[in-house]
C-alpha cells in the first residue's frame, strides 16, 4: 500500500484550488495520464521553456523582437469604426523616450477601455515588434498596474498544453500542487548528492516551476538532473526488485536434445549465420538451466531473429512444454504464422494463430487446443494476453518487436504459465545506456551480422519536386519485374487525412500502372489488409502503397525498391526500419527518400545519416542524440510508459550510478526495510513503480 504521506499527491487534480471539473478533464488529456490526472501529474508537468520578463527598458531602448516589460502612460485610443469592423483596436502608450502602439484584434472593447483608460500609467509586457517603422506590441501578454506588477514573476514558466487549457490555469494548479507537497525524507545517498551537486527533491521541483532565470530549467542543470536521477534510481530499484524476484523463483529446466531444432534447420533453405548459431546456443543454455531466462535478442532489421525464436520454441516443445510468440500487429503475427507454420509442421510441431479477429469457432478451437496441449506453439497479437487464454504448460514466451509493447504487456505473456522463460526481440538496435535503463542487466544476444548475399541498399535523398523522375524510374523497374513499396506518412493528428493522401497516391499510380498497384493502410479491415499484403507477396501487385503499416517486420524478399514520401516527417529509426523492408533478397535494392523542403537542421541530419550508413547501431546512437530516447524505443508511438524526467541523451551517464546506488541499497536490505530506507520506499511509490513496491511488501 502506498504510504499515506503521499496521499495528498495522489488526490485527483480536480481537488486543487481553482481547478474545476472542466479543467480537471483538460489535465487528463495531457500526455501520459490515461486514467485521470492527479496532483502528482500536475507537479511533474514541468515547463519546457520560460518567458524572461526581466527586461524593463525605456521605450526608446527596447529591442525589437524581444519580450519587454515597459511602464507607459495611455495617450490615445484608436477604435475600429464600428463593432463589425475587422480593424484592430489600437491603444497608444508612451513614456518620456518614445511611444508604442498596442494592437488588439477582435478584442472585447470594454475590456480594452477599462484596462487601459486614457491617462492611466500601466506596466505592459509582451513581444515588441517593428511594423512599418512603428513600435508595436500585438496582444500584450500582460497589462498590469503597479500592484499587479509586484506579483508578476520575472521569469515565467511555459507549459505544454492541451486544447482549451490555459498557461495561467496550469500555473495556478502547479502552485497549488507545490503547496500540497509533503516534506519527504532524502533518498539519494550523501555521496551522490555531493558529487553531482544535486539540490533536494522539493527544491528541484520548486526551481523548475518558479525559475529565477531561464537556465534554471535547463535539462542539464541541477534541478532537472536531480529529478532525472530520482526517476532513474526508482527505475533501477524496480528493475532489480523484479529481477531478484524472477531469479528467486527457480526456473524450470527445459531439457531437450535439440532434435526438433535440427529437424527445423534441415528444412530451412539456408544455413544459420554464425551470429544466429551463437544466439541459439546462448538461448539453449538458458533454457536448459534451472534459472529463469530473461533475454533480449537484439538485431538489426533483416538479421534473421525469427528463425532463432522458432528454434528456441522448438526446444521448449521438445522438452514437453508449449511456447508462444506475440507480435505487435496483426499483419506481422499472420506473416510469422504463415512463414513458420509450414516449417513447424514438417518438424511435427502444431502451431496456431490467434488474433483479435478470429471467428468465435476458430477461437474456441484454439483455446481448447492450448488448454489440452494439442497446440505446441501459439503465434498471435496481444489477443494472446486475454484472460480466457490458458496454456496447459507454457514454457517460453517470445515477444517480437518488444518496443511496440508496454512493460506490462511484455511481462503479461510470461505470466501465462509457471516461471515462463522470456525472450524479447527488437529490430531497433538499442544503445547500451538504454538497455540498462529499460531492462537492467537483462542478458543480451546480438545478431550483428546479416545473412550472406545481402547487397548494400542504394539510398538517395530527393526533393518531392522530382517525383516525376521517380515515377519514370519506377516504370522501368516494374517492367523488368521489380516490386516496390511506396510509403505515405502517417501524421497522428488525422489518420483520415493520411489515408486520403495514400488513397490519392494509389489512384495516381494506378493511372500509370493499372492493376499492379495495391494499397494497405491502418483503417482497412483486417482481412482487407491481409489480402493486400498477400497479393503483393505473391507478385500479383508490384507496387504497394502503404501507410506505416509495413514499418515493422514485414518480409517480402522480392521487394527491392522503397520509396518514402515526406521522409522529413519520419524519425530516423523509423526510416531505418522502413528501408529494412528492402535489401532482403539477392537483388540490388534502392531506397528513395522524398522530402518536402525547406528542411530543418534535424531533418537534414537524419536524412544525411541514412544516406551515409546502414549500420543500425550507428543509426540508433545518432537517433538518440537527435531526438531522445522515446523515439528510439518507439515508446511514444506505442504510448508505453517512458520516463517523465530522464532524457537519456542528456542524463544517460547517470544510469550506471543510479544502478550502483540501487544495488548497494538492496545489498544492505533486500526489502528496503528500516528507517534509513524509508526514503527509497517512498521513491518507488512516488514514481509509481508499484509492481516492484509490492515485492518489498509481500511477506
Ligand atoms: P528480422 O531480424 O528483421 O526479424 P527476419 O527474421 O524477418 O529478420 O529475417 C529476414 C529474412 O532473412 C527472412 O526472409 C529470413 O528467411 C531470411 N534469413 C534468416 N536467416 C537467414 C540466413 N541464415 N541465411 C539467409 N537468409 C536468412
Ligand atoms: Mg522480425
Amino acid at each position: 500500500m502506498r504510504p499515506s504521506l503521499l496521499d495528498p499527491l495522489f488526490a485527483p487534480a480536480g481537488s486543487l484550488p481553482g481547478i474545476g471539473p472542466k479543467n480537471a478533464r483538460l489535465f487528463d488529456r495531457l500526455p501520459g495520464k490515461p486514467d485521470g490526472a492527479r496532483v502528482v501529474d500536475v507537479l511533474f508537468h514541468l515547463p519546457y521553456a520560460t518567458l524572461d520578463r526581466r527586461a524593463r527598458p525605456k521605450i526608446r531602448d527596447a529591442a525589437p523582437d524581444t519580450i519587454v516589460t515597459i511602464e507607459a502612460r495611455v495617450t490615445a485610443h484608436h477604435e475600429p469604426p464600428n463593432a463589425r469592423s475587422r480593424a484592430p483596436f489600437k491603444v497608444l502608450v508612451e513614456d518620456e523616450t518614445g511611444d508604442v502602439e498596442l494592437v488588439f484584434f477582435l478584442a472585447n472593447h470594454d475590456w480594452v477601455r477599462s484596462r487601459l483608460p486614457i491617462g492611466a500609467t500601466r506596466w505592459i509586457s509582451g513581444k515588441l515588434e517593428l511594423w512599418d517603422g512603428r513600435r508595436q506590441i500585438v496582444h500584450p501578454d500582460r497589462v498590469l498596474n503597479a500592484e499587479e506588477l509586484a506579483r508578476l514573476p520575472a521569469v515565467e514558466p511555459v507549459y505544454g498544453l492541451t486544447e482549451g487549457l490555459l498557461q495561467r490555469t496550469v500555473a495556478r494548479a502547479v502552485e497549488g500542487a507545490l503547496k500540497r507537497s509533503p516534506r519527504l525524507p532524502e533518498w539519494i545517498g550523501a555521496e551522490t548528492l555531493r558529487l553531482l551537486k544535486l539540490p533536494g527533491f522539493a527544491e528541484a521541483l520548486a526551481a523548475m516551476h518558479r525559475p529565477a532565470a531561464p537556465a534554471d530549467i535547463d535539462p542539464a542543470g541541477p534541478a532537472a538532473t536531480r529529478l532525472a536521477y530520482d526517476e532513474l534510481l526508482a527505475n533501477q530499484l524496480a528493475l532489480l526488485l523484479v529481477r531478484a524476484r524472477m531469479r528467486g523463483i527457480a526456473g524450470r529446466a527445459h531439457v531437450a536434445e535439440g532434435a526438433l531444432g535440427k529437424r527445423l534447420e534441415a528444412e530451412l533453405p539456408f544455413s544459420l549465420t554464425r551470429a544466429q548459431r551463437k544466439a541459439v546456443d546462448e538461448i539453449r543454455a538458458d533454457l536448459a538451466a534451472e534459472k529463469r531466462m530473461i533475454r533480449l535478442l537484439q538485431g538489426d532489421v533483416g538479421s534473421g531473429k525469427t528463425v532463432v525464436a522458432l528454434i528456441a520454441m522448438a526446444e521448449v516443445v521438445e522438452a514437453g512444454r508449449q511456447a508462444a510468440m506475440m507480435a505487435p500487429t496483426e499483419v506481422l503475427a499472420r506473416q510469422h504464422y504463415e512463414r513458420m507454420a509450414p516449417l513447424a509442421e514438417k518438424a511435427g510441431l502444431r502451431m496456431a494463430l490467434m488474433t483479435g479477429r478470429d471467428k468465435a469457432s476458430e477461437r474456441r478451437a484454439t483455446l481448447e487446443g492450448l488448454a489440452a496441449r494439442k497446440i505446441d506453439i501459439a503465434v498471435g497479437t496481444h489477443a494472446l494476453l486475454q484472460e480466457g487464454v490458458a496454456f496447459a504448460d507454457l514454457g517460453l514466451a517470445v515477444v517480437d518487436e518488444q518496443h511496440r509493447f508496454g512493460v506490462r504487456q511484455r511481462l503479461a505473456l510470461a505470466s501465462k504459465g509457471e516461471t515462463v522463460d522470456l525472450l524479447v526481440m527488437t529490430a531497433t538496435p538499442i544503445p547500451r545506456s538504454l538497455v540498462l535503463a529499460y531492462f537492467g542487466d537483462m542478458d543480451v544476444s546480438a545478431l550483428r551480422e546479416k545473412p550472406p548475399g545481402r547487397q548494400p541498399i542504394d539510398t538517395r535523398v530527393l526533393p518531392i519536386e522530382r517525383i516525376g523522375e521517380v515515377a519514370a524510374g519506377l516504370t522501368r523497374a516494374i517492367s523488368s519485374g521489380a516490386r516496390a513499396y511506396w510509403i505515405c506518412p502517417l501524421v497522428e493528428e488525422s489518420e483520415t487525412l493520411d489515408v486520403a493522401a495514400a488513397e490519392e497516391r494509389a489512384a495516381q499510380l494506378r493511372a500509370l500502372f493499372g492493376h499492379a498497384v495495391g494499397l494497405v493502410h491502418g483503417k482497412m479491415s483486417g482481412p482487407d489488409k491481409d489480402a493486400a499484403m498477400a497479393r503483393f507477396e505473391a507478385g500479383q501487385t508490384k507496387i504497394l502503397v502503404a501507410t506505416t503499416v509495413v514499418e515493422v517486420g514485414v518480409d517480402v524478399p522480392e521487394a527491392t525498391i522503397m520509396i518514402v514520401e515526406h521522409a522529413e516527417r519520419f524519425g530516423l529509426a523509423q526510416l531505418h526500419q522502413l528501408r529494412g523492408r528492402v535489401g532482403r533478397g539477392t537483388g540490388r535494392s534502392s531506397c528513395l527518400l522524398l522530402y518536402k523542403g525547406p528542411l530543418g537542421d534535424t531533418a537534414r541530419a537524419r536524412l544525411e545519416t541514412l544516406r551515409e550508413t546502414e549500420d543500425g547501431f550507428r543509426i540508433a546512437e545518432e537517433d538518440l542524440r537527435l531526438r531522445g530516447e522515446g523515439d528510439v524505443l518507439g515508446a511514444r508511438q506505442a504510448g508505453a510508459p517512458g520516463f517523465r524526467f530522464a532524457r537519456l541523451e542528456v542524463h544517460g551517464g547517470l544510469v550506471a550510478r543510479a544502478r550502483e546506488e540501487a544495488q548497494a541499497a538492496l545489498r544492505r536490505s533486500e526489502r528496503l526495510t528500516g528507517e534509513e530506507n524509508r526514503g527509497l520506499r517512498l521513491l518507488l511509490y512516488l514514481f509509481e513503480r508499484d509492481e516492484a513496491a509490492k515485492l518489498i511488501e509481500a511477506g
